[in-house]
């Protein structure tokens, strides 16, 4: 990045982002000094190069900017000690997309950029998103809160569709980013204990939106329809989106169908009921929006319906893994708490539901109304005692103990159950539960799913193992 060429910049946080962030403002000729409070963060900077000093021991009169990594709190539950260092030098604070869109101004200027926030579905829609771009043969970089930061992506050009998604801490450090397409998914109380109050999460959101040529909003819940009608009223050429109520303009999903709306006509424009990683209605949410955003950046209809049917979905979210005759694997290794759990179980019905392991405040009580759709469970990890005394007063279930007792009794009961009439059985592990207890993360839970289904005879992957 040049725009901050011969510049003094500070940057604290030198994990994955940070330390590509000093990368590039450093090839950019700026005079970078990095900082992290862990050791080896630090020693690895050091080893590529990167200037680094404790923060609070140099001379700051000369910067001017200070990068911080996302999550370094900015003012909740208190500001992090560098914002009052860069608050007393009045140095700018911003983040790396803060870099990335300046670069873009500079270099592409009106390069394709579509931006994604929301509390649920970032990924999974920014995922689709760059999907159906690059399915079309087009160039789509991804990016962002997911995957790779965006300094690492392919640089703005004019032909190149850079998708990126934003948590609330990318957009409340970057106050230039004016996406082509900007959109909001929806609003639920999330990380409030780092924002504070709704009004200020909700707020940090709504910027993203107002700033972007073409606003795209799914007006689900209140805070989100609230946002909409602001922006309208501002004169933000707003596109709504919607899982469950009929718009007059726009796109919403009426069963499995999303349908566009223009002044109070409405056509069928997709079906998802044939595309299994797009199950559910939160995902109709995330592909009614999807649609909205590759129509504004310029793909035709028949595009956007071919990278529908085609998405392989993202790993260890209510994603489809494997079959046998008619029982389907699912691994939702990603859910780790109840609420995310959620989606998945009223997403399915005839559930083998594989759950547990460190347990989380508020067990699964919250749950408890998807309970009938489920056939019975199959509970591993510490938490399993604790669910088995929900549970337990509403259906069947064994303490499995293992993932792996756990995938094949659930595999066995499933294969058994698939000759009644009603829903196809689904064996479903969706933990409801931090993997800390047996596993290294969730994704390690997840590929541990993967290769205990892998060994079930007579089953058909429909990923690699
Ligand atoms: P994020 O990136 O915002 O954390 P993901 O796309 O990774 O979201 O989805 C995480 C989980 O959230 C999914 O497994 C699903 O259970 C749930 N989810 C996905 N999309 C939505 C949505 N639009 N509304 C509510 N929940 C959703």
């Amino acid at each position: 990045a040049t725009s901050f060429a011969g510049r003094r910049v500070a940057l604290f946080g030198l994990g994955g982002s940070g330390l590509v962030t000093a990368l590039s403002l450093k090839e950019g000729g700026a005079d970078v000094t990095a900082w992290d409070d862990n050791p080896d963060q630090v020693a690895k900077a050091m080893d590529k190069g990167i200037v680094t000093a404790d923060l609070r021991e140099i001379d700051w009169s000369g910067i001017d900017t200070l990068v911080l990594s996302p999550g370094v709190p900015l003012t909740h539950p208190k500001p992090h000690w560098t914002v009052e260092l860069a608050e007393a030098a009045n140095a700018e604070i911003i983040g790396d997309v803060e870099i990335f869109v300046r670069e873009r101004a500079v270099t592409a200027p009106g390069s394709p950029l579509i931006a994604i926030t929301g509390t649920n579905g970032k990924s999974t829609t920014t995922a689709l998103i760059a999907h159906i771009i690059s399915a079309s043969g087009r160039d789509a970089q991804l990016g962002g809160n997911i995957g790779t930061p965006v300094l690492q992506l392919e640089a703005p050009a004019k032909d190149r569709f850079h998708v990126v998604e934003c948590s609330s801490y990318q957009i409340d450090l970057a106050p230039s980013l004016g996406p082509t397409a900007g959109l909001l998914l929806n609003l639920t109380p999330d990380h409030l204990d780092r924002h504070g109050s709704m009004e200020h999460y909700a707020e940090i959101k709504e910027r993203l939106v107002a700033r972007s040529e073409v606003a795209i909003v799914a007006v689900d819940d209140g805070w989100t329809q609230a946002i909409s009608e602001r922006l309208g009223r501002i004169g933000v050429t707003v596109v709504q989106v919607s899982k469950e109520g009929v718009l007059d303009d726009g796109f919403f999903a009426q069963g499995s169908v999303i349908r566009q709306a223009v002044r109070g006509n409405a056509t069928d424009f997709a079906d998802l009921a044939d595309i299994p990683t797009l199950r559910g209605r939160h995902n109709a949410q995330n592909a009614a929006a999807a649609i909205a955003a590759c129509r504004v950046v310029g793909l035709s209809d028949d595009e956007i319906r071919a990278g529908l049917k085609s998405f392989p979905g993202l790993k260890h979210r209510m994603q489809p893994i494997a079959r046998r005759d008619n029982v389907t694997f699912v691994n939702d290794s990603k859910a780790t708490n109840a609420e995310a759990a959620a989606p998945a179980l009223s997403s399915y019905e005839n559930i083998y539901w594989i759950a547990g392991g460190l347990p989380k405040q508020g067990g699964i009580d919250a749950l408890e109304p998807l309970f009938p759709r489920i056939a019975k469970a199959y509970l591993i990890g510490e938490a399993a005692s604790a669910f088995a005394s929900v549970f337990g007063a509403h259906g069947e279930f064994e303490i499995s103990g293992t993932l792996a007792n756990a995938v094949a009794h659930a595999a066995r009961d499933a294969g058994q159950s698939s000759g009644n009439a009603g829903a196809s059985p689904v064996v479903l592990l969706s933990p409801a539960c931090a993997s800390f207890d047996q596993f290294r993360n969730f994704e390690v839970r997840g590929d541990a799913f993967v290769a205990e289904v892998a060994k079930l005879e007579g089953i058909e992957m429909l990923v690699e193992t």
